[in-house]
């Protein structure tokens, strides 16, 4: 899954950088709101964490402007303690959940997997789909057979984000934007490289090949 951060405090943003990357998220960082407005309307992200005091343009105003123009990606709002009234503007300009700061990184990581989770349209803890289950706290997949395998870490975001989306070809292009940061050294032959790993671990017919168009997981 990758992830958009619009913050401006660096100090914070590399601690969340740095926490999200170990569960399995990838992210890109704009430290302004008119490059945060401009990443999120030109990139696609699957939840943007985005703070309200920004330089450039407020954090209120980006994501009106988003709305506007009917992008609809889950949008967490950073708010400042105690600050009710930030959270109900929030709100009202289109935010999805919101945060206070301080916050406890295992909170901001649990409220990003349930927006990831409600966008796809499955509210249970954990993945499930065709009864190959994706636990994400262990970064591990438990086949129906009941073995669990453990995942390196870019196994774990190709396979969250084929569960994510079932039954829906996705192209290299879109598998590489989800896997891999905007900076990271793309290998055209990488995807091609983690499907057969992955295909070890949960079974060749889990992901299909469709020759010059992409991958598919099937639901079953
Ligand atoms: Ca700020």
């Amino acid at each position: 899954m990758r992830l958009l951060l619009v913050e401006d405090d660096a100090g914070l943003a590399a601690e969340l950088q740095k926490a999200l990357k170990s569960a399995g998220f990838v992210l890109d960082r704009a430290g302004d709101g008119i490059t945060g407005e401009a990443l999120g309307a030109g990139e696609s992200y699957d939840v943007i964490l985005l703070d309200l005091g920004l330089p450039g343009r407020p954090g209120l105003t980006v994501l009106r402007n988003w709305r506007a123009r009917g992008l609809t990606t889950p949008v967490l709002v950073l708010t400042a303690r105690d600050a009710w009234h930030e959270r109900v503007d929030g709100l009202k300009a289109g935010a999805d959940d919101y945060l206070g700061k301080p916050f406890h990184i295992e909170e901001l990581v649990a409220r990003v997997n349930a927006l990831t989770r409600r966008a796809a349209g499955n509210l249970r803890r954990g993945l499930e789909v065709g009864g190959l289950c994706l636990d994400e706290d262990l970064q591990r997949a438990i086949r129906d057979d009941g073995t669990a395998h453990e995942l390196t870490g870019t196994e774990f975001r190709l396979l969250r984000y084929l569960m994510l989306n079932p039954d829906r070809i996705l192209s290299k292009g879109q598998i590489m934007d989800h896997v891999y940061e905007l900076e990271a050294d793309r290998g055209s032959n990488l995807i091609e490289v983690y499907v057969r790993r992955l295909r070890e671990k949960i079974g060749k017919d889990r992901i299909q090949t469709l020759r010059g168009r992409g991958y598919l997981f099937p639901r079953r």
